[in-house]
């Protein structure tokens, strides 16, 4: 008899940078607005370190996977994210409501810190951007709004964790690095149709631990470096032995 019980073959890591092409900006909390400082600021932790939280990755990844198939509900004008958990949404990032756990959740996409530049501090890798609406009769600027941008070139560490239960568990991978490749068309982080928070993958990095891994019977395992997200579908091909 086929025992149904999914258990844990090992863990695929996707490792790499996330480079910004244009300023980014992912909103923290609303601090009051003083001279020279900014109403609009990006996010950072308890320490003042600049991030980009785990769940915005991973939230616009489904998202523009669930818009290009179609894996979406549309209620009161907004798009509800997939719950029927069997769908290879629902697989990778969970169902939407976790009443409908089939199967464990395949990923586990990690904060992504800023690796501040050689000789720079946290915060000279921002900038404050002023945006206005521009009065159409008057030609006045209205409402000016100060926006806090992480600044072009910066880079941050990203870290992404497959756990592998199915051989045909590569095909959920491939999809979450079909998302990454929508990702680098699309944008990150507020203000995207404003030309902000274009984004690249780089210095990718591919590691693979089997369960024996864990339980202690082989050393640690060597990351496999890709140039592009095209190679690291091939990387992953060519190491798959689930
Ligand atoms: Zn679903």
């Amino acid at each position: 008899m086929e025992n149904n019980n999914l258990t844990l073959k090992g863990k695929i890591i996707l490792e790499g940078n996330i480079k910004l092409l244009t300023g980014m900006h992912i909103g923290g909390t609303k601090e009051t607005l003083k001279i020279g400082g900014t109403d609009n600021p990006v996010i950072k932790d308890a320490f003042d370190n600049i991030l980009i939280p785990g769940s915005s990755l991973k939230g616009k990844i489904r998202s523009l996977l669930e818009k290009k198939d179609g894996l979406y509900k549309h209620e009161k004008n907004s798009y509800i994210p997939c719950d029927c958990g069997e769908c290879y949404i629902c697989k990778i990032f969970g169902p939407h409501k976790s009443d409908n756990i089939k199967e464990p959740t395949r990923v586990i996409v990690r904060d992504a810190y800023l690796i501040p530049k050689e000789g720079k501090k946290q915060y000279e890798h921002l900038e404050v951007k002023a945006e206005n609406i521009i009065d159409r009769v008057k030609g006045t600027a209205q409402h000016p709004r100060f926006t806090e941008r992480v600044v072009k070139d910066s880079e941050f560490k990203f870290e992404v964790v497959f756990n592998v239960y199915k051989k045909d568990d590569i095909d959920l991978i491939k999809k979450f690095i079909e998302g990454m490749r929508l990702l680098e068309d699309d944008y990150l982080g507020g203000s995207g149709s404003r030309g902000y928070g274009k984004i690249k993958f780089e210095s990718l990095k591919i590691v693979n631990k089997p369960k024996e891994y864990y339980e202690g019977k082989m050393k640690e395992v060597e990351p496999i470096p890709a140039k592009d997200l095209d190679d690291l579908i091939k990387k992953l091909n060519e190491i798959w032995n689930y």
